[in-house]
């Protein structure tokens, strides 16, 4: 709140938060089924490097990423870990996938025809998992092609089949008819597999009790703070704070008007306080004249136009010298978690964590220190 340091921008990361939150959502699991971790995107911005071993290190084994150059990253950093991407295996990087011991997921006949076929060359059962779309026509095997494959195992003769998949499209909604729908349809596709381990849940399935849990469990979003229950409270511990430093303080002897577009005006008086960081740190523009900085748990609104690096706030509520330059203020923190702050941006939390930190100084702490 009022740590001096030389950076516009901070981005504080809690990894004992995230490997905190790896540890709820094994326990809301149970016995009977474990708990994997979706690090893609730069685990959703707030960097694999550094995210990743911290979640192997809470009992984390198996992780999902989404595109092979980030699997190939992953891999130098957690060397034993089991590594799926969600891409699948692009054509002509099958040695590269199995050198790194990538597991693609097979996304479509063609995918699994050019895995098997690989394995057959090399002679040897590479394991690779298979994505059957129950329900959001997005990827996965068509219903036309599951059928296929269930008619015809010898499609799969060479690779060896790791692991079934699925992905619900309405799982943050609890009560949406398509989740069951898609539930049993997985677990019938399931029934032509015995001994595969299944895997069909996400951040907020593993919400929706144990027909959804499956074998394996996928979550991203909560393991970073996302509320995967929205609607209800969150049972995930906040991950991030962003905070901006005030680089001047000005008291307004004249009428004026605020940033681009003199969109505001303010008034001899008032009190106005600078920060550096803007849009290019992440914080939405759209949050224009409604957003608010935080001094503890005092709201000071923004004014005016937000900038690609400064937001204006009023801090004429405060007393003279409660600010000064120099001081850090919230703009996502104990008062404003990231679900809220995508609420008031008409957007997901899920954009709001990816968006950060592409320039804000990152600090990762844990213990209570930065490290
Ligand atoms: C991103 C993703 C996940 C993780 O979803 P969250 O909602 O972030 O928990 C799981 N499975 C697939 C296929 C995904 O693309």
């Amino acid at each position: 709140m009022t740590e001096t340091g030389t950076a516009p921008g901070i981005l504080t990361i809690d990894l004992d938060a995230i490997a905190g939150n790896f540890r709820t959502l094994r326990a809301k699991l149970g016995r009977g089924a474990a708990c994997s971790a979706v690090v893609k995107a730069d685990a959703y911005g707030l960097g694999m490097e550094r995210v990743a071993p911290v979640l192997e290190k809470a009992g984390c084994d198996t992780f999902f990423i989404a595109l092979s150059e980030e699997g190939l990253s992953l891999r130098v950093l957690l060397p034993g870990a089991l590594i799926y991407v969600f891409e699948g295996c692009p054509a002509g990087l099958e040695e590269t996938y199995a050198k790194n011991r990538l597991r693609p997921v097979l996304n479509s006949l063609e995918d699994i025809g050019r895995w098997d076929d690989f394995c057959s060359k090399v002679d040897h059962p590479h394991p690779a998992a298979i994505h059957f779309d129950t329900g959001m026509a997005r990827l996965g095997l068509t219903e036309k092609e599951t059928k296929t494959l269930i008619g015809d195992r010898g499609l799969l003769r060479h690779m060896e089949t790791a692991l079934i998949m699925s992905h619900l499209a309405c799982a943050d909604i609890a009560d949406h008819a398509k989740n069951t729908a898609q539930r049993d349809a997985f677990q019938t596709i399931a029934r032509a597999f015995p001994g595969v381990p299944a895997s069909l849940a996400n951040s907020s399935a593993v919400f929706l009790g144990p027909d959804y849990h499956a074998d394996i469990a996928r979550p991203g979003a909560a393991l970073y703070g996302v509320n995967p229950t929205p609607g209800a409270p969150n049972p995930m511990a906040q991950v991030v704070r962003l905070q901006g430093k005030i680089l001047q303080v000005r008291e307004i002897d004249r009428t004026l008007s605020v940033g681009y577009g003199a969109t505001r005006h303010v008034d001899r008086g008032a009190l106005l306080a600078t920060l550096g960081l803007g849009y290019a740190d992440g914080y939405p523009r759209v949050l224009s004249d409604t957003g608010a900085a935080y001094l503890g748990d005092i709201r000071l609104p923004i004014l005016g136009r937000i900038s690609m690096d400064l937001i204006t706030i009023d801090v004429s509520g405060l007393e003279p010298g409660q600010v000064r330059p120099g001081m850090y203020l919230d703009l996502i923190g104990p008062e404003v978690g990231i679900d809220r702050l995508a609420r008031q941006a008409g957007t997901i939390g899920y954009e709001i964590l990816t968006s950060l930190g592409r320039r804000a100084r990152h600090d990762y702490i844990s213990g209570g220190a930065v490290c």
